[in-house]
């Protein structure tokens, strides 16, 4: 029974397919912004060569220059001189 799909049918799995695939995704992980360990990240508290987390795209600043921060990929305090082997230069 092959009957012709319409074009409200069609578009309705377009936006339902990203959203089924979002939540796999989440499921998956537990969040959809789960972070990794430092120790998976060989992060360590002080630079490496003149690598440091201040200069590193993923940093997320605390609320002063020395105070420590976030980071988008490492979970926890994250030493505004630390380093780890994601950095990525700004
Ligand atoms: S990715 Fe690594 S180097 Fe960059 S801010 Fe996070 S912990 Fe620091």
């Amino acid at each position: 029974m092959n009957r012709p799909i319409s074009r409200k049918e069609a578009l309705g799995g377009l936006i339902v397919l990203p959203a089924l695939a979002a939540a796999f995704a989440v499921g998956a992980t537990g969040t959809a912004e789960a972070k990794g360990t430092k120790a998976q990240f060989k992060y360590q508290d002080h630079p490496n060569g003149k690598q440091q987390c201040s200069g590193c795209a993923l940093f997320v600043p605390g609320k002063t220059k020395t105070a420590a921060g976030v980071c988008k990929v490492v979970a926890g305090p994250i030493s505004p001189h630390g380093w780890c082997t994601a950095y990525a230069p700004k």
